[in-house]
């Protein structure tokens, strides 16, 4: 283990910022995905120079960086490998605003940039469900997605420009958000976005519908899915459905951005995606605590459908999108699982990441093409060692 000088690193962010408090250590030694590793400092770094500071010292002693926005990693990606971590949760200030764009700091949780956005009218509209916590450089890092992603698609779309430190040190602007999104802290530190927003939509509504076999139900979803109008596709199986107190079939979720759907009032919208929301602590409850979030194409989503009901492997989702979130037992193969998502054509991840716990199943060609970029921007592998590759 390589030694740590915390003094040199005190100097850099200053001792209210920096702890290697045992509480602090262990409160960070985890993430949402509930596997343990080890932090040796935390450390709440408030400029992107400080942060390339601290980058610029673990390079000259191969200190290990694992940076963190809220934690809400579901494969264990915030999860210290051995390293000091960056929290990002003193950055969170707003730096710029145009009509219809605005710049923040990477730290800004979602849930608090929309509610300042919403006297004005206007919002962020890709929501993970983890919104109140989670980091817009988070999102940014995995590139999530959410329940409007079919509409609105995923956090990269709606980004214009970042800046980022690099596994180097060197702070970078740039408008090639792809280069980046989705590489889950393995080359940069993300430390500002400006993102694009839209006027909040004046009124959704809801439908839900009923259906017995995954094909009837793939069906409408196709359908459904060229009207433009709609924002959210979601499904839940007959399995979680029974574990709702629903009716053992699948059930179908449609939100329009205008009145289309049958459920118009507040009430009767909250009382509708109640039904779809909060499924966590059931399934965890019922012996499935595992969450996998395949993506699959469209014309295999019914077979995959018919497979998991076969294995008993509850499912739900945004079916519109592809992303199908299946709950599985804590001692579930993952092998055959991932067998079955690459027969079925499907991608291992539809928006949770790679991390630690999917890396072995992710396709040769994108580890070689991470790795050239491993290369270029973090070549002596500084940031979140032993993720995705
Ligand atoms: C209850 C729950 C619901 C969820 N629902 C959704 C959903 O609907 N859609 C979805 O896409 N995801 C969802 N997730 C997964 C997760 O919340 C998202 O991926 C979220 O975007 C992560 O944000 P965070 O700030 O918590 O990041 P963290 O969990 O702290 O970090 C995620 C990854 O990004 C890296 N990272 C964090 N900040 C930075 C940065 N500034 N620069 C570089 N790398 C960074 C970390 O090292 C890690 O690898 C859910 C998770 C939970 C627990």
């Amino acid at each position: 283990m390589k030694d740590l000088d915390i003094q040199k690193l005190t100097s850099i962010v200053g001792k209210q910022n920096i702890t290697q408090n045992p509480a602090d250590l262990l409160i960070y030694a985890t993430d949402a995905a509930q596997i343990k590793g080890t932090a040796r400092a935390i450390l709440w770094p408030e400029t992107t120079g400080e942060i390339s500071q601290i980058i610029a010292y673990a390079n000259k002693k191969d200190i290990q960086i694992t940076p963190r926005g809220a934690g809400t990693s579901l494969t264990a990606g915030a999860v210290p490998q051995d390293s000091i971590i960056i929290d990002l949760s003193k950055m969170d200030k707003i730096t710029q605003e145009t009509k219809d764009t605005i710049t923040v700091e990477a730290g800004t949780i979602l849930d608090d940039l929309n509610t300042y956005l919403a006297p004005k009218n206007l919002y962020f509209p890709v929501i993970p469900s983890s919104d109140t916590v989670a980091t817009i450089g988070g999102m940014l890092a995995t590139d999530a997605a959410g329940t409007r992603a079919i509409k609105y698609g995923k956090t990269s779309a709606w980004t214009e420009e970042i800046e980022l430190v690099t596994g180097k040190g060197s702070i970078i602007k740039t408008k090639d958000i792809h280069e980046f999104a989705a590489t889950e802290g393995i080359l940069c530190i993300i430390t500002k976005a400006t993102l694009k927003l839209t006027t909040l939509p004046k009124q959704t509504s809801i439908t839900t519908y009923e259906f017995s076999t995954a094909e009837q139900l793939t069906e409408k979803v196709k359908q459904l899915k060229k009207d433009k109008s709609i924002s959210a596709i979601e499904y839940l199986d007959p399995l979680t459905s029974a574990l709702q107190e629903k009716d053992n079939k699948y059930h179908l979720f449609i939100e329009y951005e205008n009145n289309t759907g049958t459920h118009k009032t507040r009430e009767e919208i909250e009382t509708a995606w109640k039904q779809r929301k909060g499924l966590a602590p059931v399934l965890s409850a019922a012996g499935y605590p595992k969450i996998e979030d395949p993506l699959i194409p469209e014309k295999n989503i019914a077979p995959f459908l018919n497979w998991l009901k076969d294995q008993k492997i509850p499912n739900f989702g945004h079916i519109g999108y592809g992303i199908i979130h299946c709950r599985l037992k804590q001692d579930h193969d993952l092998d055959e699982f991932y067998t079955q998502v690459k027969n079925h054509k499907g991608q291992v991840s539809g928006e949770h990441g790679i991390g630690l716990t999917k890396k072995q199943y992710i396709p040769q060609t994108l580890k070689e093409e991470l790795k050239k970029k491993k290369q270029k921007y973090d070549p002596k592998n500084i940031l979140n060692r032993g993720k995705m590759i």
